[in-house]
C-alpha cells in the first residue's frame, strides 16, 4: 500500500494500534512554545484570520530566508497559486515545471488556467534538470515582439517553476539567466526546502517569488499553511489583496477582482512562530540522521543514495535511496513491501506528472530520468528527532532485507 503525500502522518499515528512498532515517514515534532502560543490565542480571543501571530510569522519566515516580505496563506498550494497569479500568469498561457515533484505545482498552474510543461530531472541530484530547460527556451521557442511563444502550441511562455525537491535546491542559476533574458517570472516552489542554501543564499529568495508550505509532514508544520516570500513590494501588496477576498475598501465591501479567502489563522501562525525558533535543531536533526543513513549505506551493491551537491546546503527534508533492480538486485517495490511487514514507513517518490492522467490533455515530452528515480527511489523514515537507536533500526531491517534476498 502507498501512502498518500498529505494523509502518511495520519496513516501512520492511526494504523500505529496494528502495528506498534511502526517507525513513520516524517512525522511533526512539537516540543517548543507551540502550546503557550496557541494557549496566548486562546485565552486572548484572537483566533481568526487576524492577529499578532500571523504579523510575526509572516516578518520572521520572510526575515529567515532573506526576502522583504511575507504573506501566510491556508497552504502551500494556494501559495503556489497566488504567486502564479502575481506573476502575471494567464489564461492559456504556459509555465516551465520540474517532471519529478508532488502535483501541486502543477494544479496550481491549472488553477491559472495556463498550461504546464514539464521538464525532466537531471540524474545526479534529481532536481529540475536546468540544461533542458535552457535547450527548450532556445530551441522549442520563438521571440515575437518581446514575447516569448511555444513553437509547436503557438501560446506564451510566461514562467519557469522549478521545485526544489526532498531539501535539495535546483542548479537555478542557469535557469534565473535565461528567464532574464527572455523576461519570464522565476517562482520557486520550496515546499520541501525551507532552510537549504544554494551558493550560500536562501533557498526562497533565488527567483522573483517563492512558495512555502507547514503542512503535517514538512520541515515545520503549522497543522496546515503556507507563505509567499517575495522581495518585490508592488507582488507582495498584490498577493496580500488577492488572499483576503480583493478587497478595495476595508469598509465598504468594494471588490475590482475575483480575490480569494486563502488566510492563515493566528491559532496556525502561533504554531509557526514555535516551530520557527526551533528550525536550526530541525536541520540538525536532519542533516544527521542524512550522514547516519549514507554511512552505513556506503558501497552497498545495488543501492546508492542521494547526494548534497557542493554549491549546496540541503535540509534533507526525506532521505531518499535508490534500489537498482536489476541482475539480481532488490528492487525498491520489494524493499517497501519488506520494511512495512516489519513496520517501518518508507514511500517512492511521485510518479512523474506526465505520466498522470490529470495531465492527459497537456502538450508533454517524455521525463525518462523522472521515470528511471520513480522506478527506483524509496525515501526512509526521517522525521526530525528520529533517535539514533530507530534509525539503526531501519538500516538493519533494510541490510538484512537486502541480503536475505541475495
Ligand atoms: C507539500 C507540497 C506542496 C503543497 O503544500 P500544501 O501545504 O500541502 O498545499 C507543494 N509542492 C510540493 C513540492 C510539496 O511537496
Amino acid at each position: 500500500m502507498l501512502f498518500t503525500h498529505t494523509h502518511m502522518n495520519a496513516l501512520a499515528s492511526s494504523e500505529s494500534a496494528a502495528a506498534p512498532d511502526t517507525i513513520p515517514l516524517s512525522e511533526p515534532r512539537l516540543g517548543g512554545n507551540e502550546w503557550k502560543y496557541v494557549k496566548e490565542c486562546l485565552d486572548t480571543g484572537w483566533v481568526s484570520s487576524a492577529g499578532a501571530f500571523v504579523d510575526r510569522f509572516e516578518r520572521e519566515l520572510a526575515g529567515y530566508v532573506k526576502t522583504s516580505f511575507g504573506v501566510a496563506t491556508v497552504n502551500g498550494t494556494s501559495a503556489l497559486h497566488t504567486s502564479l497569479l502575481v506573476a502575471g500568469v494567464a489564461p492559456e498561457n504556459e509555465v516551465l515545471v520540474s517532471g519529478l515533484t508532488f502535483i501541486a505545482p502543477a494544479n496550481a498552474i491549472r488553477y491559472a488556467g495556463a498550461w504546464p510543461v514539464f521538464i525532466d530531472a537531471e540524474p545526479t541530484y534529481w532536481q529540475m534538470d536546468p540544461e533542458r530547460v535552457v535547450d527548450f527556451l532556445e530551441h522549442q521557442c520563438k521571440w515575437r515582439a518581446g514575447r516569448l511563444y511555444n513553437r509547436v502550441t503557438e501560446r506564451q511562455i510566461k514562467a519557469i517553476l522549478p521545485v526544489h525537491i526532498l531539501g535539495h535546491p535546483v542548479d537555478i542559476d542557469p535557469i534565473v539567466e535565461v528567464a532574464r533574458k527572455y523576461d519570464l517570472a522565476v517562482i520557486e516552489d520550496a515546499t520541501e526546502s525551507l532552510g537549504a542554501k544554494y551558493k550560500g543564499r536562501m533557498v526562497g529568495s533565488l527567483g522573483d517569488i517563492a512558495a512555502f508550505s507547514f503542512n503535517g509532514n514538512k520541515i515545520i508544520t503549522t497543522g496546515g499553511g503556507g507563505m509567499i516570500v517575495t522581495s518585490n513590494e508592488e507582488w507582495a501588496v498584490r498577493a496580500r489583496y488577492l488572499t483576503t477576498q480583493a478587497k478595495d475598501d476595508p469598509v465598504e465591501y468594494v471588490h475590482n477582482a475575483i480575490g480569494y479567502n486563502y488566510r492563515l489563522t493566528n491559532l496556525q501562525a502561533a504554531m509557526g512562530c514555535a516551530q520557527l525558533e526551533q528550525l536550526a535543531g530541525f536541520l540538525d536533526s536532519k542533516r544527521r540522521t542524512a550522514s547516519g543513513y549514507a554511512a552505513t549505506f556506503k558501497d552497498q551493491p545495488g543501492l546508492s543514495t542521494m547526494i548534497e551537491a557542493p554549491w549546496a546546503e540541503s535540509s534533507f527534508w526525506l532521505y531518499t535511496i535508490l534500489l537498482d533492480g536489476t541482475h539480481g538486485h532488490m528492487d525498491s517495490r520489494a524493499l517497501l513491501g519488506g520494511l512495512q511487514a516489519v513496520g517501518i514507513q518508507s514511500r517512492p517518490l511521485w510518479r512523474p506528472l506526465p505520466l498522470n492522467g490529470a495531465f492527459r490533455n497537456c502538450e508533454c515530452s517524455p521525463c525518462p530520468v523522472a521515470e528511471c528515480l520513480f522506478r527506483d527511489a524509496l525515501s526512509l523514515p526521517s522525521s526530525v528527532g528520529l533517535s539514533d537507536e530507530n534509525r539503526e533500526v531501519v538500516t538493519s531491517a533494510i541490510l538484512r532485507i537486502l541480503r536475505d534476498a541475495r
